[in-house]
């Protein structure tokens, strides 16, 4: 294992910018992490926490690319962490069933097709359905069976990761602290500066700040097209191990929790950075999970929420060294699958820094 001493600010504490810190420190680098306000609150903790893209064959490939090790990575990292931060990520492999007719032959070929087993799936007939998952409404007649997909509950990830990093004697945590501007010297960067004028110095810099991305890679000349897409979330409380399964139909899903909760999404929309809870799109998230799910409407809506997805034209996130300074790098624009694909992109970023060949291709990441 390559080992380095070195010390790198990242900017942005949501998942991409924290599995970047740990991934890093493992590796012997000092991080210090800067986020303009809470710590592990933007898109990463309103996110669901599936542990694949949805419809991975609607995707790029190097989405996907990513998004495979999400599962197992999460595994090791909780064995890991959990110990120090004393919570548990809950990744719970519960399956995922997806209802759209016109997704079947695409959903059951997927696994063999692009060689990822844990994509594997069965064709369910109505009969297997009720067997498998007694509340599905009634009507539903077939539907594509993935048993090895996973959620992870992201803001106990996010947490636990922000813990276990706060107690690490490599790592200083800075919130409230917004980053607006980098000062360089030709080809290096020499500090980051806050709105307040104060610069911080390192070895390396890392942008990790999702969908507020672009405003601070403007000043060099670059145009990623990263912008904040609103998705909403209805949250249902039951009791324990009420529904036994993911379910997805028309790109509305629920995804059960260990305890009960029942967490219901989702919409894109452009608002721009208004992060308001609507209306309109809340009952169309209801409607969508009670076709699926009818008995749920005798349960209480306890949270509803919204967040910013990090949207990128292609879904595919940046991840490496900017244009043409020698120390300042991205890792952003991970839009609908930030969560499934941060550990990767950690990893990725990491073995670059290090100039190390890479464990997957790094080339559809280039900035
Ligand atoms: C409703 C919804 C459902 C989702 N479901 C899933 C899912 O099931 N599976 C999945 O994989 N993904 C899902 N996602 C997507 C996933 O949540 C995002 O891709 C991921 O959280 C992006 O992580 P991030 O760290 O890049 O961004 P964020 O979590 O938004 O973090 C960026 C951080 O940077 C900070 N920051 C920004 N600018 C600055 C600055 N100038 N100075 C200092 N700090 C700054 C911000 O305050 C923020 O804390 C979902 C997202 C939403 C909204």
């Amino acid at each position: 294992m390559s080992f380095s001493q070195e010390k790198v600010i990242i900017i942005g504490a949501g998942i991409v910018g924290l599995m970047t810190a740990l991934e890093l420190i493992e590796h012997g680098y000092h991080v210090e992490i800067f986020d303009q306000t809470d710590a592990a609150k933007a898109a990463s903790w309103a996110g669901g926490g599936i542990l694949s893209p949805m419809y991975p064959w609607k995707y790029h490939p190097a989405v996907n690319q990513l998004a495979q090790f999400g599962k197992q990575s999460y595994l090791s990292w909780n064995q890991k962490v959990m110990p120090i931060s004393g919570i548990d990520f809950e990744i719970e492999q519960v399956g995922m069933l997806i209802f759209d007719h016109d997704q079947y032959d695409r959903g059951l070929n997927y696994a063999h097709d692009f060689h990822e087993p844990e994509q594997a799936s069965s064709l369910l007939t109505q009969e297997d359905l009720h067997q498998l998952n007694p509340r599905l409404n009634k009507t539903l007649d077939f539907a594509v069976y993935f048993p090895q997909l996973a959620n992870v509950r992201n803001p106990r990830l996010t947490q636990s990761v922000l813990k276990y990093l706060q107690q690490h004697q490599n790592v200083t945590i800075r919130q409230h602290i917004a980053i607006t501007k980098f000062t360089r010297d030709r080809s290096k960067i020499i500090a980051a500066l806050d709105d307040q004028g104060n610069a911080y110095s390192a070895d390396h810099y890392v942008i990790a700040t999702g969908a507020w991305t672009e405003s601070l890679i403007q000043p060099f000349g670059l145009k990623l097209e990263i912008k904040p897409i609103h998705g909403q979330m209805v949250l249902y409380k039951t009791p324990e191990k009420w529904l036994p399964n993911m379910c997805m139909n028309n790109t509305m899903y629920l995804i059960p929790r260990r305890d009960g909760h029942i967490v219901c999404g989702s919409s894109t929309n452009d608002f721009g950075f208004d992060r308001n809870v609507r209306e309109d799109i809340s009952q169309n998230i209801i409607q969508s999970a009670l076709s699926l799910v009818p008995d749920l409407a005798d349960f209480p809506i306890v949270k509803q929420w919204s967040g910013l997805r990090p949207g990128s034209p292609t879904g595919v996130p940046k991840i490496g060294r900017v244009a043409d300074l020698n120390n300042l790098w991205m890792n952003a624009g991970h839009y609908r699958n930030g969560l499934v694909m941060a550990p990767a992109s950690a990893r990725l970023l990491r073995e670059q820094m290090q100039g190390i060949e890479t464990f997957v291709d790094a080339g559809p990441y280039q900035i």
